[in-house]
């Protein structure tokens, strides 16, 4: 890559009250930009002042959803350093979300570069209030003006940021799940185990539903059989059933966060038994009513680990762990939010210091 250009802005935001900070409504001052086109291939990287896009009303993004994104954070240390979680994990699953839509690949080493360069001009805006973060959002979109279907000439590759509450404000509330039996997610063969936004068009209307029933996320099941275990809501999801670790095996409609894998290796590291393997709704249920179902809870960047409490499916119904957050996701919760807030040592290497 190219040196990447920095133009500062002449205004900077006001930074936003720490205590209400949410969700992905905030933005840092400063957004990443880089372009690609045949002759070029990824070229110009820069840092500009965060504002709109132009694009053609025909950009193939709009009309055919030729997309691929990542979400990662930044931590501030009680060192007042800033520190990245397994970065060059986001840079490589992007690159397969990029094979998969037909998306040239940004190097992994040029994603890290990029992400480091762009947090460390907006480094004010990484929050130090406990369990706040500042979230990075890196995505591609195509750009060709032109309603044909096939792969675009021309992609825009952008990272935004922007600083984001503690997930857990008022402690950590077991939720509520919903067993989806009708919309799928993904199948083999399809995008599940890429990151991209066509996934999530698909999810949208199962999860308003499940939210309209009071459930907070909804467990997909296969799109093939509607039996096997597959993610809760836009996490990865684990069960501790009879002392062993149990989790849906990456089968092509599973997307592979990184959260899971730290926590299978840690789970791992603390001598529990791990399975990746199909899992069936019906095992789940099973386990429940015989009272071997000790723990459930989902995994990814936004909550690190959310414990699931209470599980519906059609007229069943199974409440885990009296509704209770249980000691092996409450060890998880701590010992990955430690490493990634610099509280704990970090035996494995995950985080980046800028
Ligand atoms: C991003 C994502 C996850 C979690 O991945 P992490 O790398 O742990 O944040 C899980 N499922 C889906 C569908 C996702 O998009």
């Amino acid at each position: 890559m190219e040196e990447i250009r920095i133009q500062r802005t002449e205004h900077p935001a006001p930074k936003p009250d720490p205590n209400g900070l949410g969700f992905g409504r905030i933005f840092s001052d400063h957004m990443f930009l880089m372009d690609y086109s045949l002759e070029l291939g990824w070229h110009d990287p820069r840092i500009v002042p965060y504002a709109p896009f132009t694009l053609d009303p025909s950009a193939m993004v709009f009309h055919y959803a030729q997309e691929v994104f990542e979400g990662l954070k930044a931590y501030r240390a009680p060192d007042g350093g800033v520190q990245l979680f397994r970065p060059a994990d986001n840079g490589q699953r992007l690159a397969d979300s990029c094979e998969r839509l037909c998306i040239p690949p940004v190097p992994v080493e040029d994603f890290v570069a990029a992400v480091k360069a762009l947090v460390e001009v907006d480094a004010g805006w990484v929050p130090s209030a406990p369990g706040t973060s500042l979230y990075i959002r890196p995505f591609i979109i195509a750009t060709d003006a032109n309603l044909g279907v096939h792969a675009s000439h021309t992609y825009i590759f952008c990272i935004i940021t922007g600083p984001v509450g503690a997930y857990y404000a008022s402690g950590i509330d077991p939720v509520k799940i919903y067993v989806e039996s009708a919309d799928v997610r993904a199948v083999r063969g399809g995008t599940g185990y890429a990151k991209c936004g066509g996934n999530y068009a698909a999810s949208i209307r199962a999860g308003e539903r499940a939210e309209a029933e009071g459930y907070a996320q909804v467990l997909w099941l296969d799109g093939v059989e509607r039996k096997y275990i597959e993610e809760v809501g836009s996490m990865n999801v684990m069960f501790k059933i009879d002392g062993k670790i149990v989790t849906p095996a990456l089968t092509g409609s599973v997307l592979p966060g990184i959260t899971r894998r730290s926590c299978l290796e840690l789970l791992r590291d603390w001598g529990y038994e791990v399975e990746e393997r199909l899992v069936t709704a019906q095992e789940l249920f099973d386990a429940g009513a015989g009272g071997r179902l000790e723990e459930a809870w989902g995994t990814g960047t936004a909550a690190v680990v959310s414990p699931i409490g209470e599980m519906g499916w059609e007229d069943k119904h199974v409440v885990v762990n009296g509704g209770q957050i249980g000691p092996v996701t409450q060890k998880l919760y701590d010992t990955l939010t430690g490493i990634q807030w610099g509280t704990q040592p970090d035996p494995h290497g995950w985080t980046v210091k800028l």
